[in-house]
């Protein structure tokens, strides 16, 4: 079955043609710049080079146009027809309580995911306008919503509840959600596979480490802990995010710079974290690289981002009474030896040991990172949340049929 996911930011649509008898992507591509200034079409088939479009891409409906379009083309598509689209897959990010799985797409659920851009007005309303635009564009196929949520559904309440008055939680649906779920599930699965054992019997560490971050906490498969919240805002360091902070600041910033509430969120979500710290960028690898030259805010950037995460390893280990794996994925962790060894650091003590020259190897590919005499296996597993996407859509597409 070759199913179409989609992943739609503010301005953004990020997208794979994915052949789930293979799964393997026969295309993947991004447009970026919606309703900007010369937005950009980049598309990547699986045999042939990448290629760049730029046009006039008004709203999420042309940059859906433009894909089918890329995806026909005669130079650089991967189908003849657009009947051999069977269903789309769409990355979902809130799904609230409600929405512990994937679901088929209705009207009904539309109506749903309407009602649940409460909790997540930064992210869910550019969901639905992907959903919207993929209705208009090609009518009639089935879609399924995939929410990055639903892997943290069983989260303990001990885990979930924040320290505000019990009705916050009654009223508003304030608690921890998680997010990365499609993420952190895969690389589970995956370490399950590469240990040899069950992931009932495994009590894993997943660190997603790309430009939002999220550690999580999976015993006998199910995510017990995880570091994002009620928002994608807590927990690491991030690109731009803050991660976890006293609330007092907020409050306290707010009346001192006179900031309104829109001023703040862009604050904490688009100028803090690593590139807030570091001055120099949001991109792991830029900041990397001036730590090297004696910048010394980089320097600081990347060990304040170590750091915090080395604690919320050395938690979760906790909190789970042990540790069989940890794992590092995403931009960052499958790619920066940098970054897995310094948040190594001073693990030992719990078993975690790493292999410097298998670490240093290990760059955007599946490895086994421990040294011989570690307890806990450290790994390196490239995550994929299309094919758990495309997966979850072709499964709940035919149960349907
Ligand atoms: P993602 O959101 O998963 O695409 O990850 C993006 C992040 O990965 C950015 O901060 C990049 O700088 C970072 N990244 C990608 N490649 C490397 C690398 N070789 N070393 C360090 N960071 C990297």
């Amino acid at each position: 079955m070759k199913i179409l996911v989609i992943n739609c930011g503010s301005s953004s649509v990020k997208y794979q043609l994915i052949d789930t008898d293979t799964e393997t992507a026969l295309a993947k591509g991004m447009v970026s710049r919606i309703g900007m200034s010369a937005s950009v079409l980049t598309h990547k088939p699986h045999d042939r080079p990448e290629v760049k479009v730029s046009g006039e891409i008004l709203d999420h409906i042309v940059a859906i146009e433009y894909v089918v379009a890329m995806l026909l083309s005669e130079n650089h598509g991967v189908i003849a027809d657009r009947s051999e689209i069977e269903a789309i897959g769409h990355r979902v990010v809130h799904g609230g309580e409600k929405f512990t799985e994937s679901v088929l797409i209705t009207p009904e659920l539309m109506l749903e995911l309407r009602n649940l851009i409460d909790l997540a007005p930064l992210h869910n309303p550019h969901n639905i306008r992907g959903i919207n635009a993929c209705q208009k564009t090609l009518p009639g196929l089935p879609m399924v919503a995939v929410f990055d949520t639903a892997f943290h559904h069983q989260m303990p309440p001990k885990a979930y509840i924040y320290g505000l008055p019990y009705v916050m939680y009654k009223r508003y649906g304030i608690r921890r959600y998680g997010f990365h779920g499609t993420s952190h599930q895969y690389v589970a699965e995956q370490a399950s596979q590469m240990l040899g054992k069950p992931l009932e019997e495994l009590k894993l560490i997943t660190c997603h480490l790309g430009n939002g971050a999220s550690v999580a906490a999976v015993d006998g498969g199910v995510s017990v802990d995880t570091s994002m919240g009620f928002t994608p805002l807590e927990g690491l360091l991030m690109g731009t995010r803050t991660g976890d902070l006293d609330p007092a600041i907020i409050l306290h910033i707010m009346a001192r710079e006179e900031l309104t509430l829109h001023e703040a969120n862009t604050l904490l979500n688009k100028h803090s974290g690593l590139a807030g710290i570091s001055g120099v960028s949001s991109d792991m690898r830029e900041i990397i690289e001036s730590a090297h030259s004696n910048h010394s805010n980089a320097r600081l950037a990347i060990d304040a981002y170590c750091y915090r995460l080395r604690k919320y390893i050395a938690a979760y280990a906790a909190a789970m009474g042990g540790l069989d794996a940890l794992v590092y994925t995403a931009g960052i962790g499958e790619n920066s030896p940098d970054v897995r060894e310094c948040s190594c650091e001073n693990l030992e003590f719990m078993g975690i040991r790493l292999d410097k020259a298998k670490n240093n190897q290990a760059v955007g590919q599946k490895a086994d990172i421990s040294a011989d005499d570690a307890t806990v296996r450290t790994l390196v597993i490239p995550t994929n949340e299309e094919l758990v996407i495309a997966r979850d859509t072709k499964r709940i597409v035919e149960a349907a049929k």
